[in-house]
């Protein structure tokens, strides 16, 4: 059976002491609930947010690796240094990393084979821009995105899979997909990996929904049967606001 996650992605926010604020906060308050709860510090704060949380439930995730095992990429983490530092899982793929630094679907696919060489799980997030829903594209898109970078795995693979749709248009912008075009296209994209694969991989995928997710509509968001949970920015960054999105999943 699939998990239900809630995950945040805390994006490049938060230094050194305000991560082990917020973690504190969080730690505290972090409600009993059925779903894996993960966070995404920015890279330099990963290996002291593992350290802070020691043995807590909180799984501490990163936002970002490359796809080469080492060497001459300045600037760069590898999935040898996130294990080593005792994170073993990544979001590849978010669509700031696609924007705003070309990462297109073969760089992500060579990511995610990376990650998943190293035995790591992946959230892997895709997602339609405005322009494409208002032309009726969106399948297309999301199908596409999900072939060019997935739909070569073995299907022993998708056991440390996870997926984020995340439409463009409602990331940060305050503008929520209806819990109705979720669970629509979150039913698209398990009815897409039926196909390529089979119904067992599809049903176990857990198909996370992202894009200015709030207190105020994580219960109708969540309640959605394609719906396992949420990949939260902006309210991830408030300690009481992302408890209450724990909360909502229950
Ligand atoms: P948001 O971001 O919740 O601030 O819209 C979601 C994301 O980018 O993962």
């Amino acid at each position: 059976m699939r998990s239900k996650i809630v995950a945040g992605n805390w994006k490049m926010n938060k230094n050194l002491g305000e991560t082990k604020v917020l973690l504190t906060e969080l730690s505290a308050k972090l409600p009993e609930t059925q779903a894996e709860v993960m966070v995404a510090p920015t890279a330099v704060n990963l290996a002291s947010a593992v350290t802070q949380l020691g043995s807590s439930t909180i799984q501490v995730i990163a936002q970002n690796m490359h796809f080469a095992e080492n060497g001459a990429y300045t600037g760069e983490i590898s999935a040898d240094m996130l294990l080593a530092v005792g994170v073993d899982t990544v979001i590849i793929g978010h669509s700031e990393r696609r924007a705003y630094f070309g990462e297109t679907d073969e760089i992500l696919a060579k990511k995610v084979a990376a990650a998943l060489a190293k035995n790591m799980r992946v959230m892997f997030c895709f997602g339609e821009e405005l322009e494409d829903r208002r032309s009726v594209n969106h399948f297309n898109v999301v199908e596409s995105q999900l072939k060019n970078a997935l739909f070569t795995l073995d299907a022993a693979d998708w056991s440390k899979i996870i997926l984020a749709y995340e439409p463009v248009w409602a990331i940060g912008t305050g503008e929520t997909a209806s819990p109705e075009q979720a669970q629509e296209m979150h039913a698209f994209i398990r009815k897409t990996i039926t196909e390529a694969y089979d119904e067992g991989v599809a049903n176990n995928v857990s198909i996370l929904y992202g894009g200015s997710v709030k207190p105020a509509n994580a219960v109708e968001i969540f309640s959605k049967p394609d719906v396992d949970g949420g990949l939260i920015g902006g309210a991830s960054l408030v300690a009481d606001d992302f408890v209450a999105i724990i909360e909502a999943i229950g």
